[in-house]
């Protein structure tokens, strides 16, 4: 006798939002969701629409998801914004010369 057994997912409620899809340019091949190492997509139900971030806490920021799409703009990778510190030279008063001291959370001026 076959035994059939229904799953159900949940999604997780979590403040980080790390993954973002333009619907419009998605085709819905689910390469980004075979590619995440932590598995926080699930596909969606319906065929050519984009995957379902189930675990967004889980995302880890490698950008694999992002590299491996095959459609610019389709999916977009937030980094949290203790990640988005730019590095940039410190100059010293008393001369020009920047000197090998580097400060963290200054915007870049580019
Ligand atoms: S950035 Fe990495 S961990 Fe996060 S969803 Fe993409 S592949 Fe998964
Ligand atoms: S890899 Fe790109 S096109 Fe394919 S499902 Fe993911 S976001 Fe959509």
């Amino acid at each position: 006798m076959e035994t059939r057994f229904e799953l159900s997912a949940v999604r997780i409620p979590s403040s980080a939002r790390p993954i973002t899809f333009d619907a419009s340019r998605c085709v819905g091949c689910n390469r980004c969701m075979n590619i995440c190492q932590v598995d926080i997509f699930i596909p969606n139900p319906e065929k050519g629409k984009p995957p379902i971030v189930l675990y967004p806490g889980e995302c880890y920021y490698c950008g694999s998801c992002v590299m491996v799409c095959p459609k610019p703009g389709a999916i977009h990778l937030d980094h949290p914004l203790m990640n988005q510190a730019k590095f940039v030279p410190v100059k010293r008063p008393e001369s020009d010369e920047t000197c090998g001291d580097m400060v963290s959370g200054v915007p870049a001026s580019d």
